[in-house]
């Protein structure tokens, strides 16, 4: 979003600078009014007492008319943020999954009946929190929605979804197709506007019972703080400087094109991109070399080009800091093997374009190092043994994800047990499903999204005893 104007947010096409649309910001009143009403639906609509399989029937109902508006979806993504066609399909393809998921998930979840020790019957059971705040960032609207809306509608909430101000027109999308699809009016409603305002009031606002928040560890960090004064549970994932290991004896044709795609594909916009390559040093400067030449053939191009590799990043603004963080490199020292500037030529002018950018040089604890540029920029770091490795790579504040490419399973067990990570990718990289949990160790996170753990994220348990009793209580037991 490159700029507000009175009451509409617009959002601009970061391949072309054209407006992709526009919507209405929230007001504070108009908040307090959309608070009300997803309390009142979730008191009154039945939402939360549907038999699971009859709310499943409505989640299926939803992924049925994500996947049937998949392309003019995934268009609309492009424009908002600038990915690549083919990842913005991907994505809406994620979404359909996961509505799906959460469906199946919803209607088989069991409630445990628990061991008594004494005269009744005890057991859980999951009860939805209320009204809950989706806060999501701008890489992968679509995707970054429907992992917090569909478990958290499954669990039986009712949902304020709050997309970031620079991709704002997936989520109103999903919140007609949600009502379209049958889901009880004032469920899904959407906040609108920029994080530091409306957002920071969504979060603090008394009829918000659970906040679910996807961005940077700085904002979440102030959410946390928000969230800890009204003892509100709070989930949060956070960004990441995810270490991309390349061993010796691995293969390395698979291990090369894993750290480019895992660092370029989206742009590098990627909460687990491989940000930190560490290469064994006996092959440093022959992977090194590789992953250099590699990047400067990227084919960078508009989104919906032919072959396109790379778009541009999603906002002019973002790629300032992009640009002010390879400045910083290089007055840190750092050798730019690839990249560090935009593109050249007609096609790239009206677009926030930047290449494929490869530093190395760099002390590990440098800024460089240490910080999410969230942007096509990769360091590299040599290693000699496993003890210096898991060091380096342990040394960051994050701890999002990993991968480890060897051909010693045994090492890769070692190193993946070690590794500070709440994702661990042994000869693989950037795997993401909904059935499996996903959050961050560290500054990463707090909290598991995806998977059934995504589901209980969004219920609390609560114990219901049954008496067997046939005699009164004494006073004291
Ligand atoms: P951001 O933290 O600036 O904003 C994220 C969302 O929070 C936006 O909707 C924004 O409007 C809102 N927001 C900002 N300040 C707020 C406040 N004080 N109170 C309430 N809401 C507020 O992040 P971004 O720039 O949109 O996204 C990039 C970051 O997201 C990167 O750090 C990336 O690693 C992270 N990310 C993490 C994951 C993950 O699953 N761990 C996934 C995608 C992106």
């Amino acid at each position: 979003m490159d700029h507000i104007i009175a009451e509409r947010l617009t959002s601009i096409d970061p391949a072309t600078g054209a407006e992709a649309g526009s919507v209405a910001v929230t007001t504070p009143a108009a908040l307090d009014r959309m608070v009300e009403t997803a309390a009142a639906a979730f008191r009154d609509s039945g939402w939360k007492d549907l038999l699971p399989h009859k709310r499943a029937e409505v989640l299926r109902a939803i992924s049925d008319r994500l996947e049937a508006e998949k392309e003019s979806l995934a268009r609309l993504q492009m424009r908002d943020n600038g990915k690549p066609l083919s990842e913005c399909r991907g994505m809406v393809d994620y979404a359909v999954g996961t509505f799906r998921y959460y469906a199946s998930a919803c209607e088989t979840l069991q409630t445990e009946v628990t061991t008594p020790r004494g005269p009744y019957v005890s057991m859980t059971v999951l009860e939805p929190y209320g009204v809950v705040a989706a806060i999501t960032p701008w890489n992968s609207p679509i995707m970054n929605d429907a992992t917090k809306v569909a478990p958290a509608l499954a669990a039986g909430n009712a949902v304020l979804l709050k997309p970031s101000e620079d991709a704002p027109l997936l989520a109103p999308e999903l919140a007609r197709i949600a009502l379209e699809a049958g889901l009880p009016e004032g469920l899904l409603q959407v906040v609108q506007g920029r994080g530091a305002a409306i957002g920071a009031a969504l979060v603090a606002h008394p009829g918000v019972a659970m906040i679910s928040f996807t961005g940077g560890t700085a904002t979440g960090r102030a959410i946390g703080k928000v969230a800890a004064d009204r003892v509100a549970p709070v989930a949060l994932e956070l960004g990441g400087k995810s270490p991309h290991i390349v061993c010796a004896d691995a293969d390395l044709d698979l291990a090369v094109a894993a750290v480019i795609s895992g660092i370029f594909g989206s742009a590098g916009q990627s909460c687990v991109a491989g940000s930190r390559v560490f290469i064994e040093a006996s092959i440093y400067d022959e992977v090194l070399g590789r992953v250099a030449e590699r990047a400067r053939s990227i084919r960078v191009a508009a989104p919906d080009a032919d072959g396109v590799e790379m778009g541009p990043l999603a906002s002019f603004h973002h790629r300032e800091r992009v640009e002010a963080f390879v400045a910083r490199a290089r007055s840190e020292g750092g050798r730019v093997l690839a990249g560090g500037a935009r593109p050249e030529g007609a096609a790239y002018e009206a677009g926030a374009y930047y290449l494929p950018t490869v530093i190395d040089g760099l002390a590990p604890d440098s800024l460089t190092c240490q910080e999410e540029a969230f942007g096509p920029v990769l360091v590299a770091l040599p290693f000699s043994d496993e003890a210096e490795l898991i060091a380096l790579a342990n040394g960051t504040a994050f701890g999002l994800a990993c991968g480890i490419w060897t051909g010693d399973f045994r090492k890769g067990w070692r190193l993946g047990r070690a590794l500070e990570a709440g994702s661990v990718w042994v000869n693989t990289y950037k795997q993401s499903v909904t059935s499996t949990p996903f959050g961050g160790f560290k500054s990463s996170g707090i909290g598991r999204e995806k998977g059934l753990d995504g589901l209980r994220l969004y219920a609390q348990v609560k114990s219901l005893y049954f008496g067997l009793q046939t005699t009164p209580f004494p006073v004291s037991k």
